[in-house]
């Protein structure tokens, strides 16, 4: 199949300027999209992956060892993932979400704590994940395209820390960057909603 740049969910300047009109026409209209473009060279060139869902030729791709493919699908999952996890208007972790963030982390503000420590921590390119691991929650990051749906994890939010996410508005600033998203721009909903081990599904095609 023909895999496709998912719209954003929201107006490129919804968010002001937390993530500006200009870091989406390049992170989504560039950066996600040739992942988009290569992705679909890889697939047209084999015909063993034609009618594989994304999260399928992501596998695919890691259990064969092909790095190009792997890459570029995965970002494309781990993207529109990530899109998904924002949103323009400030939200807060509420009902059994919210009780299981106050086991983990005490709070929602040792959450953000320890969520934006772990993405500071990242070093070089790479995503921070709020994951689902027996039944509770747990932060943890991995490098390059590489995401949990390949580590048998269950994902409920990423934040890209790749310099692309945040240059343009952030310059060099990743702490900057994560404090202003985890402060404002979470779609808590959808979290909740991948609670129930169905979010490989929410950033997939086919
Ligand atoms: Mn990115």
């Amino acid at each position: 199949m023909t895999f496709i740049l998912p719209d954003l969910p929201y107006a490129k300047d919804s968010f002001g300027d937390i993530i500006s009109a200009e870091t989406f026409d390049y992170h989504h209209g560039k950066h996600h999209n040739a992942y988009v473009g290569k992705t679909n060279e890889f697939v047209a060139a084999d015909s063993s992956l034609s009618g594989a869902s994304l999260s399928k030729v992501v596998q695919i791709a890691k259990d064969t060892g092909n790095a190009g493919l792997f890459n570029n699908s995965a970002q494309i999952w781990n993207h529109s993932f990530y899109w998904l996890g924002l949103s323009p208007e400030k939200q807060a972790p509420t009902g059994k979400l919210k009780d299981m963030i106050d086991d983990a982390f005490g709070s929602t503000e040792g959450f953000i704590e320890k969520f934006k420590a772990e993405g500071v921590g990242h070093f070089a390119s790479g995503w921070a994940w709020l994951i689902l691991n027996n039944g509770k929650l747990e932060i943890t990051s991995l490098h390059d395209a590489d995401t949990p749906i390949t580590h048998g994890m269950t994902p409920l939010l990423t934040l890209d820390v790749w310099e692309h996410a945040y240059y343009v508005d952030y310059r060099n600033a990743r702490p900057s960057y994560l404090d202003a998203l985890l402060e404002n721009s979470i779609n808590w909903d959808f979290v909740a909603q991948n609670l129930d081990g169905n979010g490989v599904s929410r950033a997939d095609q086919g």
